[in-house]
């Protein structure tokens, strides 16, 4: 007989292990489900220069525990413009962008990722059944409708699930998207390779041009342009010269094309004598030439049973460094959306949802990616529209496909619920929630009104999985946003019992509940009290997201602790070092005097056996990992 899990996992099926296919892989593996990749090469020569590993996709390699600093990442620290003579046209330190978004925004070499996905892919250890590799094994054709793909020996394996990640020339593409729209020459062309920047420094020439550690350059020519960055800790630098297609010798296309250094010391003939210099410097044997190729994007990249992910769903010219980023968040997305328990019967709706999260993401970044392009010809319509290398940074950095994916399925799921309990109605769009109606904010009341808040700072897609509707959204740009928790005491003239009722909620900043509202407001997901006479009547008259807990306060000398218990279990506590802020006042800034607010560390299954009533919401809240707490308000008094 099956166990339960193994009753509940999904066979999954991936044609390629690449960077979008591994990812995918251990997402999948992680969330429970047993996952084969079949692979048409046999990794025997591994190829690829560097690669970025933005914010948005640093977190995410975080999250499946690939740590980028364990395969010698180094920072982006420094973004610099320059003409083809050496001159700044711009430079920008871009080291404080952690202010910004939760995570680093770091240069890896592209073997070094490949190598740390499969490491992590087939690892015996973490959680999950080891992905299995079948090598030399190439897919030559699919059944969407069953899931189910041919090798080139002719044998047909069957799965669940087919996600087809075999790269910019997918056999699968024009199976599952039923559209033969091959990838196209995009008019330019790059060469590539590395230099140790051991030898750049030794030469009094070229040293000047790698002063800074976590330099991106990009310097800018008629009609070409050079990027250069460092990777492997700041032991090499990166090179990708692009420039038109039809200055560069042969018309081949693929990742390992030799590429000729007479020809690029042509092609890069107006640039500073030191920077022929450093050309001059590559090993001959090392360049490779690379087309650019690029593709009008796919109506769908779903069908049945069967999905697209990275470059044979949407492949991206390098000009935003997203193109390996765009495959890692496809692969983790589809991990959020399919937990385990997903059955046989929700897939193709699940894989509506996974276009639902992924598809206007991806092609807009790609649209990022033509115009942030070098002008190739004056005839270039697109190309050079973006002349800033981080114009479209927010967009890019300040996404979490994880959290978004998981706030998509959560609403999705929860707007099926016809006949929603008042429990599951807290944090969800089953929670009819009345515009217009008194809302929770009547309840926490309005800033100045607040005996405590404590202010911190969480990722933004997590906190929007606190708002009520798919479209709602916290208007705050970057990674971050911010929120508190207030502590309120309500007088008895402001309600009809009796006494004063202290209540506590979580306040999520900058909310935006629907798209015809203009103005960003405080939304309030959850509220706890523990008079139940009060959580009575604002749960059914108001309909407001408010449950009974006990709420024990205390003073030791000048700190302020607040217990949230339920049955004699502890699951939250808040805490105010009230000796530095002296000044017990409301100002909205940080008033001084340390503060942290701290959920139980219990798992999941001991949360659900000690707080049935409660695991859902102590779940949620324990994901939001905030970040510098402050006490923003107090009129605490010791
Ligand atoms: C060898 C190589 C070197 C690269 N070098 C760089 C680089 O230096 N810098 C950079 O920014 N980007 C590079 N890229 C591109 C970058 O990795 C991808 O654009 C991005 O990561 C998208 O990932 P993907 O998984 O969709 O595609 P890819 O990473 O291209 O992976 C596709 C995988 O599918 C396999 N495959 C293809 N057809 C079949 C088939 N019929 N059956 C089974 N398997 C198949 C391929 O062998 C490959 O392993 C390189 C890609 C490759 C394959």
């Amino acid at each position: 007989m099956l166990d339960t899990h193994e009753a509940k996992r999904l066979h999954i099926l991936i044609a390629g292990a690449g960077i979008g296919g591994l990812s995918a892989a251990i997402a999948l593996r992680q969330a429970g489900h047993v996952v084969d990749v079949f692979e048409s090469s046999r990794f025997a020569v591994e190829l690829g220069a560097a690669i970025h590993l933005p914010p948005n996709v640093n977190g995410l390699l975080r999250r499946l525990g690939i740590q980028p600093d364990d395969f010698r990442c180094n920072d982006a620290e420094f973004v610099s413009v320059f003409d083809s003579q050496g001159n700044v046209v711009s430079s920008k330190d871009v080291r404080n962008l952690r202010e910004i978004y939760p995570f680093p925004w770091q240069l890896s070499h592209r073997i070094d990722l490949h190598e740390a996905l499969k490491a992590k892919a087939t690892s015996l250890h973490g959680p999950g059944v080891p992905v299995t590799i079948h090598l030399r094994c190439k897919v030559v054709g699919c059944d969407p409708a069953h899931a189910s793909l041919t090798l080139s020996d002719g044998t047909v394996v069957q799965g669940d699930l087919l996600i087809g990640a075999d790269g910019v020339h997918s056999v699968l593409r024009k199976v599952i998207a039923q559209e033969d729209i091959a990838a196209e020459p995009s008019g330019g062309s790059a060469f590539r390779f590395l230099i140790p920047i051991s030898k750049v420094k030794e030469n009094p020439e070229t040293a000047a041009l790698v002063q800074k550690a976590g330099e991106l350059q990009f310097w800018d020519g008629q009609y070409r342009r050079l990027v250069i960055y460092p990777c492997r800790n700041n032991t090499e630098l990166n090179f990708v010269c692009l420039h038109p297609d039809t200055e560069s010798e042969g018309t081949t296309e693929g990742w390992n094309i030799a590429g000729s250094q007479e020809n690029l010391l042509r092609v890069f003939d107006e640039f500073s004598p030191a920077m022929k210099a450093l050309l001059e410097m590559a090993d001959p044997e090392s360049i490779k030439l690379w087309r650019l190729l690029d593709r009008k994007a796919l109506g769908t990249w779903i069908n049945g049973k069967s999905c697209l992910i990275g470059d044979a769903a949407h492949p991206f010219l390098p000009h935003q460094g997203q193109g390996g980023a765009q495959a890692i968040e496809d692969g983790v997305a589809l991990g959020a959306l399919f937990p385990l328990g997903t059955s046989r019967d929700e897939i193709a709706d699940r894989l509506e949802l996974y276009m639902k999260c992924r598809y206007e993401r991806a092609t807009m970044v790609q649209n990022f990616s033509r115009q942030a392009a070098f002008k190739i010809s004056a005839k270039d319509a697109v190309g050079g529209t973006s002349t800033d290398p981080l114009e479209f940074m927010r967009i890019n950095f300040g996404h979490d496909a994880h959290d978004f994916a998981t706030n998509m399925l959560r609403k999705h799921l929860a707007s099926r619920i016809t006949n929603p309990d008042a429990l599951c109605s807290v944090f969800g769009p089953s929670n009819p929630l009345i515009l217009g109606a008194p809302d929770s904010q009547a309840i926490l009341g309005s800033p100045s009104q607040r005996l405590l808040e404590i202010e911190f700072r969480a990722r933004r897609n997590y906190l929007e999985t606190f708002l009520p509707r798919m479209d709602s959204r916290i208007a705050s740009p970057g990674g971050w946003s911010k929120a508190s928790w207030a502590v309120r005491r309500i007088q008895p003239a402001e309600w009809k019992g009796h006494g004063e009722i202290t209540v506590v909620g979580l306040c999520i900043f900058n909310s935006i509940l629907s798209p015809d509202q203009t103005e960003p407001k405080e939304f309030n997901p959850v509220i706890f009290c523990d008079n139940a006479e009060f959580v009575i009547a604002a749960r059914e008259e108001l309909n407001l997201p408010i449950l009974l807990v006990d709420l024990k306060e205390r003073f030791i000398g000048a700190q302020y602790q607040m217990k949230l218990e339920r049955s004699g279990h502890t699951f939250m506590e808040i805490h105010a070092d009230l000796a530095a802020n002296h000044q017990n006042g409301e100002s909205g800034t940080d008033l001084g005097g340390k503060s942290w607010v701290s959920l139980t560390l219990l798992k999941p299954d001991v949360v659900e056996a000690l707080l049935p009533g409660l695991a859902n919401v102590i779940g949620r809240l324990q994901g939001l990992d905030m970040k510098d707490p402050v006490i923003a308000r107090s009129k605490l008094t010791v």
